[in-house]
């Protein structure tokens, strides 16, 4: 088999992902022979496609929307994380098998460590938001010890069905936005809903805020743009920032790892490679 590694992203629309540029920075920094590549693929045959990939060298994929669930049922092996999601961001080819995880809890908290110092170990955090990146969050947060996660969502049922999958240590307020006492006591808040995502403004603020203390983080995970609405919110409460881009580059660390069998990490020159590519899109909208 030849030397050339590949690895891809499937899904639909896979055209703006930001993947192709985080792994092929890492190809060239480590001078890997290598390639990464966005597949749009929606309706396809997926089970074919995990037999015959690692035939002509595939070491994985990476899986977004609309496949995450289809992907982890054709999963041979899934890691916890994934299998309470029932959805895989990674598949890992290995001797036959086909091996599933989620990576953005792992990647949202290694960032927020890194930024911040933050352990959760103890800590009480709010998830504004009840889809799939908030249980990442919230199952990231409750494996590495956290006391307390209240999760406050639009739709009261679908942060009921995360919290039900946990134990006691996860609770959902009532009221939308929650009212200010949902941040009571809280060391982190994390914006996990989609408002704002590209500066677009649909309906009521999802959170009303109290004077924060300064060490409080309010942690968004968009980063189209990097200084959401959420964030100039938080910061004219008082509260530490950290932007959505951080947990994107921190989530792409074990992939690249699972796959290439090369531990990586995100410097200042991958960081800024995605912002020029970020600056460079915008300008053209
Ligand atoms: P999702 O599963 O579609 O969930 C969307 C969430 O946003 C739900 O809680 C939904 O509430 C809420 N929502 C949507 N429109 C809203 C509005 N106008 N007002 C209030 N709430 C609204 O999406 P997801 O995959 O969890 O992604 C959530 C966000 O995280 C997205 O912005 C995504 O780009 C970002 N993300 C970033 C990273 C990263 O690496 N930085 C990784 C994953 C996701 P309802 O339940 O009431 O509909």
């Amino acid at each position: 088999m030849s030397t050339h590694r590949l690895a891809a992203v499937l899904g639909k629309p896979t055209a703006h992902s930001l993947s192709p540029i985080i792994h092929n920075y890492w190809f060239r920094k480590h001078g890997i022979s290598g390639a990464y590549i966005p597949m749009d693929v929606e309706d396809i045959d997926l089970k074919n496609l995990f037999e015959i990939a690692p035939k002509i060298g595939f070491s994985g994929f990476n899986i977004t929307a609309p496949l995450k669930e289809a992907a982890y049922k054709l999963c041979t092996r899934v890691s916890e994380t994934a299998s309470r999601a029932q959805s895989v961001n990674l598949v890992v080819f290995s001797n036959g098998d086909v091996i599933g995880d989620s990576t953005d809890g792992y990647g949202f908290l290694e960032n927020l460590q890194e930024e911040t110092g933050f352990v959760s170990e103890g800590q009480t955090a709010c998830i504004i938001g009840a889809g799939g990146a908030a249980r990442a969050i919230v199952e990231g947060l409750i494996a590495r010890g956290a006391k307390e996660v209240r999760i406050s969502n639009r739709t009261p049922a679908r942060a009921e069905a995360i919290a039900a999958t946990f134990d006691g240590r996860v609770r959902v307020v009532e009221g939308w936005p929650a009212s200010e006492r949902f941040y009571d006591g809280a060391s982190l808040i994390v914006h996990a809903t989609t408002y704002g995502m590209h500066g677009e403004l649909e309906g009521a603020r999802p959170w009303r805020f109290p004077q924060l203390d300064k060490h409080v983080i309010a942690a968004d995970l968009i980063y189209v743009p990097l200084k959401t609405v959420f964030l100039e919110d938080a910061e004219g409460a008082g509260a530490r920032l950290v932007d959505g881009l951080g947990m994107l580059l921190h989530q792409a660390r074990p992939c690249f790892d699972a796959w290439f069998d090369c531990p990586v990490q995100v410097d200042a020159g991958l960081r800024n490679e995605v912002i020029r590519v970020l600056n460079a899109r915008n300008s053209k909208a």
